[in-house]
């Protein structure tokens, strides 16, 4: 079931690339043509989500922040990061406030009814922590009844916990503006465990002592770039500068540097 999810997102996403390779022409976009190296892209994130994009002595730095700086460099724009919340994102992106949006975002089936998607960068994996004496030891226990799970809110772990637990009356979601205060409700006891990518969980278990990740995770996902559907001509741009610089190795030089290697 799970996996079918991830494959049909992966497929949907392509999809949507292609076809707009096949039915766009430069004069689509109406804010962002050419690469004269004057103009300037909005980057929408939220620098909540460590090592993908966080506050470094006010600057927000990270996975995210670094490639979406190699594809402006490529292309010749300027590169402005903008930090909203999360769920703030694709409505701005989609109203035409930001350029792009860029958050170690899930190319999930719901988005693309608002947005569009370049190809998927990086893999995330929805990981859940619980403190280190906990009875949940799978991810179907949280299903069993009964468990408080701690999701941060607009992301996929709200809307797969919602979804899949919630709605059954089987668990119920608590949902916080920010990653690293769902862990505070979980130190604290509030929640029985949180569910949030696994970067950004490593980043949290880490730092707060009592907490461990469980192996056993909810579901995998690819992160990509958003962009408005009114905009084929900046996706496909954005899209082919990506690609080469996976292509190239530069993508997965940025991810190795904040994700060493275990
Ligand atoms: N990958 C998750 C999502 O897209 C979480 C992203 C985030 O919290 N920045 O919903």
């Amino acid at each position: 079931m799970k996996l079918i999810k991830k494959i049909l997102v992966s497929i949907l996403a392509a999809a949507i690339v292609a076809a707009c390779f096949a039915g766009c022409s430069k004069s689509e976009n109406d804010k962002n043509t050419g690469t004269s190296g004057t103009k300037t892209l909005v980057m929408a994130t939220n620098a909540e989500f460590p090592p993908y994009e966080y506050f470094e002595n006010e600057q927000i730095v990270g996975i995210d922040a670094e490639i979406a700086k190699a594809i402006c460099d490529k292309l010749g724009y300027e590169l402005k990061i903008e930090h909203i919340d999360f769920d703030s994102i694709i409505p701005g992106v989609q109203g035409g406030k930001y350029d792009f949006g860029m958050a170690g975002m899930t190319a999930s089936e719901e988005r693309l009814e608002n947005v569009n998607f370049t190809q998927s960068y990086a893999t995330g994996i929805q990981a859940i922590i619980v403190p280190e004496n906990s009875n949940i030891k799978t991810a179907d226990d949280l299903s069993k009844g009964g468990v408080t799970i701690g999701v941060q809110k607009g992301t996929t772990g709200d809307i797969y916990c919602t979804d899949d637990i919630e709605s059954k009356n089987l668990g119920t979601v608590e949902r916080y503006n920010k990653g690293a205060d769902a862990v505070m409700a979980l130190t604290s006891g509030k929640v029985d465990c949180v569910v949030i990518d696994n970067e950004p969980a490593k980043v949290f278990v880490e730092k707060n002592k009592g907490l461990k990740l469980l192996d056993s995770a909810y579901t995998e996902e690819s992160y990509a770039i958003a962009v408005s559907k009114d905009n084929d001509a900046l996706l496909k741009e954005l899209d082919k500068a990506l690609g080469e610089l996976i292509a190239d190795g530069t993508v997965k030089q940025i991810i190795d540097k904040y994700i060493p290697a275990e």
